[in-house]
């Protein structure tokens, strides 16, 4: 027997890990970034467009149909009777009531109203069911994956116990059953809930993925790869917050390179981005990761925000950062021996009634004080 080549082997293997990680990177479900306020706002908006959709649309064919179908009068009145309950829930929602639970409540009237309909107008085999597949994209759109998944499992179920139970006795359209055609209705109909469900599962990742790509991008210095003014303004109010809950000390750091200009003049623009961006990876390799962050302000101007972090541990941080950055031995040029250092101006607060600039301009004013003094030091406010 010939054996297989150990080159051919090894390509197998390697093909193997590739699709194994390949396979094992792909993520089901994307996290979910932070909802804003104005995204709370523009999800309750849609509820409510929904809700109005579903009132018109009921009514809308409900008396379309009592012109044209021979459908008993029960359908008509149900059909009547769904739409008032549509717009009794749009006018709640538009005094502004159950603002918190719009979407849930609006999913569950949705559900409420249709399983009657479905069981009296033929179960499986009832006009209503295609309208089953469109919930899973419907309940992604205005609550998330986990919604869809309920209502897909909730559905199947429901198709499931039609077709084991039966239940003909109650259409009320006595149409003639088919006992062959119930398992095929069943299975199509199981099919459609849990394709429309894997479609908006992967939409909804798609969103997520693009939003999050979006709030980083809109987030981050481009130079330094740090946290932008705006990004670090919006950090900082949430902070602040923080801050104020737990009781805890907040700490701010502005960080100016000194004699930035005249490394510029000496070595060029394109050299002096080369130390911001070494300046930068300094400051975030002497920070904690997940409690503190990085953001440049401006220019050669960084901000260092700590959170739970007294006045005395800043200091230390704030000192091991200015020794580290003139660790980095930069030269102002070849003929000097002088190496690019920062100045800190640091600030620690309780947060009681201050805003975002006060304490940067605390913070500021420190700084201020520690170019005075002759530069690459740490004052505190
Ligand atoms: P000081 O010690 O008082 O802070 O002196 P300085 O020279 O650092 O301060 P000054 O405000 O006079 O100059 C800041 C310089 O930073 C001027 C500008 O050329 C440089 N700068 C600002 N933004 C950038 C940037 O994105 N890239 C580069 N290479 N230089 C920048
Ligand atoms: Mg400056
Ligand atoms: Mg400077």
């Amino acid at each position: 027997m010939s054996s297989v080549p150990s080159s051919s082997k090894a390509n197998t293997k390697n093909l193997l890990v590739k699709l194994f990680k390949r396979v094992s990177s792909i993520r089901f479900i994307e996290s979910k970034p932070p909802v804003s306020p104005e995204e709370d706002k523009s999800s309750f908006n849609l509820t409510q467009l929904l809700t109005i959709f579903c009132a018109l649309t009921t009514l809308l064919i409900t008396l379309i149909r009592m012109n044209f179908s021979s459908l008993p009068s029960t359908f008509s009145w149900l059909g009547i009777a769904n739409s008032l309950v549509f717009f009794l829930l749009w006018g709640c929602f538009r005094i502004g009531l159950f603002k918190r639970y719009a979407a849930g409540i609006l999913l569950c009237t949705i559900n409420l109203v249709l399983v009657p309909m479905v069981i009296i107008s033929g179960g499986l085999s009832s006009q209503f069911a295609p309208l089953v597949a469109l919930m899973p994209f419907m309940f992604t759109l205005l609550g998330g994956f986990s919604y869809a998944i309920w209502v897909n499992l909730a559905w199947s179920l429901v198709w499931i116990m039609m077709l084991k139970i039966g239940m003909y006795d109650l259409d009320l359209t006595q149409s003639p059953w088919e006992q062959g055609k119930a398992m095929s209705k069943a299975l199509w109909l199981i099919l459609s809930t849990n394709i429309s469900t894997f479609l908006a599962i992967k939409f909804e990742n798609t969103n997520r993925r693009q939003k999050k790509e979006l709030i980083k991008l809109a987030n981050q210095d481009n130079l330094t790869g740090v946290y932008n003014r705006r990004g670090m303004t919006q950090l900082l109010n949430n902070e602040i917050y923080y801050c104020l809950r737990s009781k805890t000390y907040l700490s701010v750091m502005f960080v100016d390179v000194d004699f930035f200009k005249k490394y510029n003049d000496l070595n060029g623009h394109v050299e002096g981005d080369k130390v911001l961006i070494d300046v930068a990876n300094c400051l975030v390799n002497n920070t904690r990761e997940g409690q503190d962050t990085v953001a440049r302000y401006g220019g050669e101007e960084f901000i260092i925000i700590m959170r739970s972090t007294n006045a005395l541990e800043a200091k230390v941080a704030a000192e091991k950062i200015r020794q580290s950055v003139q660790g980095l031995q930069i030269k102002y040029s070849d003929v000097q021996d002088e190496f690019i250092t920062v100045t800190i101006g640091l600030y620690s607060t309780k947060c009681i009634n201050e805003q975002v600039e006060d304490i940067l301009n605390t913070a500021d004013q420190a700084l201020y004080l520690g170019k005075q003094q002759g530069r690459n030091r740490v004052i505190s406010a």
